[in-house]
Order: C-alpha cells, then structure tokens, then sequence
C-alpha cells in the first residue's frame, strides 16, 4: 500500500468524495478545515460529456479544480450513475 500522495492526489480524491458526502465532513486538503465550496461547471456534449468541479476553501484560500471524468473510474460511474 502507498501512502505517498501528491497535492494533486488529495484534491482529486475530495472532489470524489464530495460526489457522495455533503462538504461540512470533507476537509480542504491544504489546511484540514472543512470549509470547501463546491461549483460544478458541466462542459461537452455527447460521449464528451463531463464535469469540472471546482473547490475553494473559504478558510485558507486555497483553490483548485477536478475534472471528474477523468478522475477515475469510481467518480466516471458516479458520475453516469446520477444521469
Ligand atoms: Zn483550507
């Protein structure tokens, strides 16, 4: 098992958790508060079709966003489950 994870890694796997669970029990990955704000912006058309999630953290500040189609494929059928 690995425990080395990226800044990247950390903020992939709270855009997927905030899939399922509401943003007061996910924490930012910067400074642990959990104080995200979530913005969904849906892009594409068709079998191109996917969601670029943003997160912001009203705490700290800190900023980035996940393209959930291409965060895995848990999230992937997440994602064609709510359709
Ligand atoms: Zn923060």
């Amino acid at each position: 098992m690995r425990e080395m994870r990226t800044k990247r890694q950390l903020w992939v796997s709270v855009a997927q958790r905030l899939v399922c669970e509401s943003a007061e029990h996910v924490g930012c990955p910067e400074c642990g508060t959990p104080a995200l704000q979530v913005r969904d912006m849906e892009y594409g058309w068709g079998t191109g079709r996917g969601i670029e999630r943003y997160l912001v953290c009203s705490h700290c500040q800190a900023y980035n966003s996940v393209n959930l189609r291409r965060a895995g494929p848990l999230a992937d059928t997440r994602l064609m489950a709510a359709e």
